[in-house]
């Protein structure tokens, strides 16, 4: 048994050897991916429960790699983390994001991801009103997502951020809430806009009653807070009536649209000026 035990930890190490090549393969690859314009941006809509109306969308990055087809962002945003490149790639999708939809046919709203490493960058206010300016996008469009696990690493510095981007008139909404580091004090200690419920618990509703019992506790939260409350991950008609019926705001899933290209829900007018 303890000949076979170390053989299976002699495998066990192999393939743990092989994963991390894998990672650095991949990382050594994601640092080019911008300069070969592999990187693209899909959106997906998001609506208002009881009219469906299109209110905004959200930014999600795609990166597309020449051999191996698409990567999924679960797979190379951490490893854009570990190894420092989520600054170089983050500020090309805030850029990007806010360049397209000053192209849009209506002034829609953009919300777009920001990483923990970005919102404690010293440098991250400055870029955002840079790149605002530079795009002519009005702030009032654009949305930032920030989830609580981004602002532990320093909340000191995180509020200062957060509040210098509210000057500029940028809307902040906490992203995934309720998995993680969740903390009801996040919600008055730091100047969100909107609540943005993981779809986790959108998934369990009509599964688990446990899951609607905290939906109900978040959307009364966003009430009492006068924050508005947007479902994530909604894929059913039952999960839209159910977020209908208990005055949910505004949804984003599959149901209501999955991130595609711009041009599937909107149309785009070609004027540059603003490059
Ligand atoms: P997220 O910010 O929570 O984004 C929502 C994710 O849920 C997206 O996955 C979206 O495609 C997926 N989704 C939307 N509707 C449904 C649904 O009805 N059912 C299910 N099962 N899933 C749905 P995606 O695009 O693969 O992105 C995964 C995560 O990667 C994002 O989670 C976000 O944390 C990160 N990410 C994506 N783009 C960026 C980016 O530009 N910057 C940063 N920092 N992170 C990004
Ligand atoms: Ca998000
Ligand atoms: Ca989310
Ligand atoms: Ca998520």
């Amino acid at each position: 048994a303890k000949a076979e035990g170390r053989g299976t930890y002699r495998f066990f190490e192999a393939a743990m050897g092989e994963q991390m090549r894998d990672r650095r393969r991949l990382e050594h690859e994601l640092r080019f991916a911008i300069a070969k314009q592999e990187l693209s941006l899909v959106y997906q809509p998001q609506a208002r429960t009881n009219s469906r109306e299109i209110v905004g969308f959200e930014a999600l990055v795609r990166w597309h790699h020449e051999e191996r087809g698409p990567v999924p962002p679960s797979v190379f945003i951490p490893i854009a983390e570990e190894y420092g490149l989520i600054l170089q790639i983050g500020e090309w999708v805030l850029r990007q994001a806010c360049k397209e939809a000053a192209r849009w046919e209506r002034p829609l709203s953009v919300a777009v991801n920001v990483s923990t490493a970005q919102l404690h960058s010293p440098n991250f206010v400055r870029i955002t009103r840079e790149i605002l300016m530079q795009t002519g996008l009005p702030p009032s469009r654009l949305e930032l997502e920030i989830t609580e696990t981004a602002l532990i690493r320093d909340p000191g510095r995180a509020l200062i951020a957060l509040r210098q981007l509210k000057e500029l008139g940028v809307r902040i909404a906490m992203d995934d809430f309720g998995t993680g580091y969740s903390s009801l004090t996040n919600l008055l200690a730091f100047p969100f806009d909107k609540i943005k419920i993981d779809g986790s618990f959108i998934k369990s509703v009509h599964v688990n009653r446990h899951a609607a019992t905290i939906v109900r506790a978040v959307l009364g939260l966003g009430h009492g807070l006068e924050l508005p409350v947007l479902a994530e991950g909604v894929e059913t008609e039952e999960e839209l009536a159910f977020l209908c019926a208990e005055s949910c705001q505004e949804a984003q899933g599959y149901l209501l649209g999955k991130p595609q290209a711009i041009e599937k829900y909107l149309h785009v007018t070609t004027d540059r000026s603003a490059e």
